[in-house]
């Protein structure tokens, strides 16, 4: 029954020449992703159509589900304009949706193209005479309606359609830019990166293993969980850079206080991410802080542990609930891969009383008991960058990467 999919862009807040490439990126995007489906694409001034082409709809809008900067799409139904044609159009679908239930209606038009003779309200009017003569128990109720049929009226096209889905909104990637996300194999880190590349950034990750201190899985689970956020990347595919950190680990371990063990080995991370994300361009560095959750997610405590770091460090967490975030791990699918039972770098060794107030200057003084900078510089050296492709949407096989094939 629907012929097409109206696709509305997200916010277009940006004027100008920022405006045309943003259309010109997710354009590209949108063909990108459907180029596996018999699909045309018609491209209007602040609209996309599909014409389907008898492909089903939902899976147009499996992969539109997954693409930053859409606002919102429909199914449509795509006739001339005349007010018979549209009336008996309307009918079917309206049938259609209500499969025969008592329900209330309205009708709400637009006209487009303003050489049309009649007003919009008279083209409600009369759209809404026929459906009601043609739908057994529905009722016209103009405040509160149960179901609103839209008419898109355009002399050369008229668009008919009940439903709004919502898109992930934000922007297109890369419109914001190139971000390293810190990425651990825990719950929250996944979804900031998701909620990063919603805004519009490109990303690429980072994750610091002690393989063999902590167990083969947990690194594991980082290179599945890139595999499932790359389902959001404009060409499905994510750079995730896997840091040798065991040696840096143990002497961390060796040379500091216990309660500043956490504190010292962020800074550490926070150091290499830094060296990494200079060598990739990218200008922002992301992580999963969530404030109040653990000791090192106090205020005194980010702000001791981003003070190695020049770059911009976002967290698109720090102000969510634990049930917010666990929501869009599940909606992102991550959740069940990030509940995976194994150790990593900071579930193996936790400190009984971590500082709740660390300073930088404090930090420092711990971290001259030994000089770092040798084995920074080799984990940097020794970083092993590795690209996850994830074309389920294309039905293309993907076989996954083990973990030992990444590190040999
Ligand atoms: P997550 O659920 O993402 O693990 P968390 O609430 O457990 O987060 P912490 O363990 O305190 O938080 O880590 C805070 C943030 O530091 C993480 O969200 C992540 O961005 C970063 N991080 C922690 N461990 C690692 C690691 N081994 N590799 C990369 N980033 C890490
Ligand atoms: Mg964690």
């Amino acid at each position: 029954m629907y012929d097409h999919i109206m696709i509305r862009y997200g916010d277009l807040v940006l004027k100008g020449r920022n405006q045309k490439s943003f259309r010109d990126t997710i354009n590209n995007q949108i063909k990108f992703k459907l180029s596996h489906l018999n699909v045309k694409f018609e491209f209007q001034h602040d609209l996309v159509y599909i014409r389907l082409n008898d492909v089903n709809p939902e899976e147009v809008i499996k992969v539109l589900d997954t693409l930053p900067g859409l606002s919102s799409y429909s199914k449509v139904i795509k006739t001339k304009y005349d007010i018979d044609t549209i009336g008996q159009e309307s009918v079917l679908l309206i049938r259609n949706e209500i499969q025969g239930k008592e329900t209330t209606f309205k009708v709400e038009s637009k006209r487009a193209d303003k050489t049309i003779p009649i007003t919009s309200q008279e083209i409600s009017r009369l759209v809404s005479r026929i459906v009601l003569s043609g739908v057994p128990n529905l009722k016209v109720d103009v405040h509160n309606p149960k179901l609103t049929l839209y008419v898109e009226a355009r002399k050369d096209a008229t668009y008919l359609y009940v439903n709004r889905i919502p898109g992930l909104g934000g922007f297109p990637v890369p419109m914001a830019g190139k971000a390293l996300v810190l990425l651990s194999g825990g719950i929250d880190s996944p979804v900031s990166a998701f909620l990063a590349m919603k805004k519009g950034f490109e990303v690429e990750c980072i994750h610091f293993e002690s393989t063999p201190m902590t167990s083969i899985e947990s690194a594991q689970k980082v290179i599945d969980l890139t595999e499932k956020l790359a389902v959001f990347a404009p060409k499905y595919k994510i750079k995730l850079h896997l840091v040798p950190f065991q040696k840096i680990h143990e002497q961390i371990i060796f040379n500091s206080p216990e309660s500043f063990v956490i504190t010292i080995m962020r800074r550490m991370m926070y150091r290499i991410a830094t060296a990494i994300a200079d060598e990739n361009d990218c200008s922002i560095l992301v992580a999963g802080d969530s404030i109040g959750q653990v000791a090192s997610q106090t205020i005194e405590s980010m702000m001791t542990i981003q003070d190695v770091t020049n770059k911009l460090v976002i967290r698109p967490l720090a102000t969510y609930d634990k049930s917010e975030i666990i929501k869009i791990a599940q909606k992102i699918d991550t959740l069940e891969i990030s509940n995976r039972p194994f150790s990593d770098c900071c579930t193996v060794y936790v400190p009984k009383n971590p500082v709740i107030k660390p300073t930088a200057k404090k930090a420092l003084e711990y971290e001259n008991q030994f000089d770092y900078s040798n084995l920074i510089e080799e984990a940097v050296d020794n970083t092993k960058t590795i690209t996850l492709d994830n074309r389920e949407h294309l039905d293309i096989q993907f076989k996954g990467l083990t973990v030992a094939e990444c590190l040999e």
